[in-house]
């Protein structure tokens, strides 16, 4: 009778399991977690556009990662994708062309990447995105129950009348959401130090990038778009043309550098190929 029952909870526990993956508990110490959120193919004129040749670039696809910091006192969701998740999983992988020098893949989608290591959307603490461009923020409305850390030129950028670099349906339900004006240079989003996101405005009025001070793996910037190419970085070429500020890109570039330097931090490119071709994917994690 006894191993009946047993069995009977076991069977329970594995169907219960099959459905939900079991929910993650908040981790001992801050962990970051990468995911697949797609690739965008650039056209020779969209490469161009950073001021470096194919040449120079060699791999001139560009991979769009998404970010989960998890720390112990909750979540912080960081830049969400190219292609809705709901568009990925009724086409069972989607395109999407984000303007007419990138066009973007999406076979894998970003809830069922945090299904599997114990989280819905639902369960965030935080999201922030690098900026509002199409390519960063395609599943924010999954994340309008966390509260939102944004600059207030960013928001205001966002719904700006005929802004043809934003996609208003990819965000529209945090018009509503509780949010944190960030007006600051740095906002320490647990209070402790170990996740900065930083202001680096110019791409957008309101590009920030994220600092995180991980224990083993030590300080690492995500650090949105403030390039994408790495010889950009390389031979100090000056940022593209349709910055939405060229001059405050650039003032922001030196700044970030100096930033760099002081603090020993290790930049992550996030359009970078090579780099992320290297990077521990979930469920894997740094801490
Ligand atoms: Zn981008």
């Amino acid at each position: 009778m006894r191993s009946a029952v047993v069995c009977l909870m076991l069977a329970v526990g594995t169907l219960l399991g099959a459905q939900a993956p079991p929910k993650a508990a908040p981790p001992k110490a801050m962990r970051l977690y990468v995911f697949d959120c797609g690739v965008l193919a650039i056209t020779n004129i969209g490469v161009e556009r950073y001021h470096v040749t194919t040449t120079e670039v060699g791999e001139t696809r560009m991979p769009v990662p998404c970010f989960l910091v998890a720390h112990p006192k909750g979540t912080l969701m960081w830049d969400v994708g190219v292609i809705p998740d709901d568009d990925v999983e009724k086409a069972g992988g989607a395109h999407y062309d984000v303007n007419p020098t990138a066009a973007a893949v999406v076979t894998r989608t970003l809830r069922s990447q945090l299904a599997a290591i114990g989280y819905r959307p639902a369960d965030i603490t935080y999201v922030a995105v690098s900026h509002a461009h199409k390519d960063h923020t395609a599943n924010l409305n999954q994340f309008a129950g966390a509260t939102w850390l944004t600059p207030r030129a960013e928001r205001e950028f966002m719904w700006k009348p005929n802004n043809e670099r934003v996609e208003p349906r990819f965000f529209s339900a945090l018009e509503k959401s509780k949010w944190v004006p960030l007006d600051k240079d740095e906002y320490d989003v647990f209070g402790d130090g170990q996740a900065i996101i930083k202001a680096a405005p110019g791409h957008t009025p309101g590009h920030q990038v994220l600092v995180l001070n991980l224990a083993s793996t030590g300080r690492v910037m995500v650090a949105g778009d403030l390039y994408h190419y790495p010889p950009e970085r390389e031979f100090r070429r000056p940022p593209p043309d349709n910055e939405f500020n060229v001059q405050q890109s650039a003032a922001s570039r030196a700044r970030i550098e100096e930033y760099l330097k002081a603090t020993k931090a290790s930049i992550w490119i996030e359009h970078e190929w090579a780099a992320n071709a290297k990077l521990k994917k979930a469920p894997q994690y740094y801490e």
